[in-house]
């Protein structure tokens, strides 16, 4: 019997898409014996957001207002997010740390704003997630979940797909990320134009580089409520372990009722793959950590 991971890095509240506030997922977490955890809401933003073809479709959502257009106007939202995730663990007795999950865009100038509004922050870790895929030079960008709708022809999906991993490459070789997050989430959006063999090139060079910068990546049981498969498949736990790509069980909480899910059966995946390699943020020095990724 193996002892079950009992926090997550992983989870949204309602400052960005989730359903709940701090409080209540610290609630929650406490009550299902949670040692530690960290809260990880979205940080996305683009210069174009109003020109993305995506956007007609997030005014429909209360949520919209996750997606920004400028570092520098929002910068007062997130550094009082962070206090106030401090204010909660102090509050509530719980080590929490802060974190968010960002979305890396590739135009010239971004990565250089994210570090000086990053610089502003007090945050103790980031998890790279990419829910956006991009023309060549990332002026336009979009949902995968419009992937299908916006480019049709087979050979254009595959250029935005290979773009989407190249980027998360980018985000893995800037050093700022702590770990990737569902590392095949197009799988979400484009089964059915998704192949892994296809793919397994690019997904295998990010790999590579994943290890020589030592940034780890999540087994996340988000996959396996939504489409009823783990975040990443079980080929692609078998290409981490081969390269000893350290590992955490995420949750992606986006709702009291989803943390800790399935954790039990994803320990049995880790086992399975003999992944030992574990991310554990609980005992690092957040003062440590700043100066290692100096
Ligand atoms: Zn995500
Ligand atoms: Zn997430």
């Amino acid at each position: 019997m193996t002892d079950v991971q009992n926090f997550t890095y992983h989870c949204h509240t309602n400052f960005s898409d989730g359903n709940n506030s701090i409080e209540e997922m610290v609630l929650r977490a406490k009550e299902i014996g949670f040692s530690h955890m960290g809260i990880s809401d979205h940080l996305i933003v683009h210069k174009n957001l109003y020109q993305s073809p995506s956007y007609e479709g997030w005014k429909k959502y209360k949520t919209v207002d996750m997606y920004a257009q400028d570092f520098k106007k929002i910068l007062a939202k997130y550094q009082k997010h962070c206090a106030d995730i401090r204010q909660a663990a102090k509050k509530m007795n719980m080590n929490i740390l802060v974190g968010f999950e960002v979305d890396f865009f590739t135009y010239d100038g971004w990565l250089e704003e994210l570090k000086e509004f990053l610089s502003l922050l007090d945050y103790d870790y980031l998890i790279s997630g990419n829910h956006m895929v991009f023309n060549e030079d990332c002026s336009t960008f979009f949902d995968f979940s419009d992937l299908a709708r916006i480019a049709s022809a087979k050979d254009e999906i595959h250029r935005y797909i290979e773009r989407h991993f190249f980027a998360v490459k980018s985000a893995v070789q800037s050093g700022l990320f702590d770990f990737v997050a569902h590392l095949d989430y197009v799988k979400r959006y484009c089964s059915a134009i998704y192949d892994y063999c296809e793919y397994q090139p690019a997904i295998c060079d990010l790999l590579d580089e994943m290890a020589r910068c030592d940034v780890g990546t999540e087994l996340s049981t988000k996959g396996l409520r939504k489409i009823g498969t783990y975040y990443p498949s079980a080929e692609i736990m078998e290409e981490v372990a081969q390269r000893n790509i350290k590992t955490v069980i995420s949750d992606d909480a986006h709702d009291v009722i989803e943390l800790g899910t399935f954790f039990a059966d994803a320990e049995q995946v880790l086992l399975q793959h003999n992944i030992s390699r574990r991310i554990n943020f609980e005992s690092v020095d957040k003062k440590q950590k700043l100066l290692q990724n100096k």
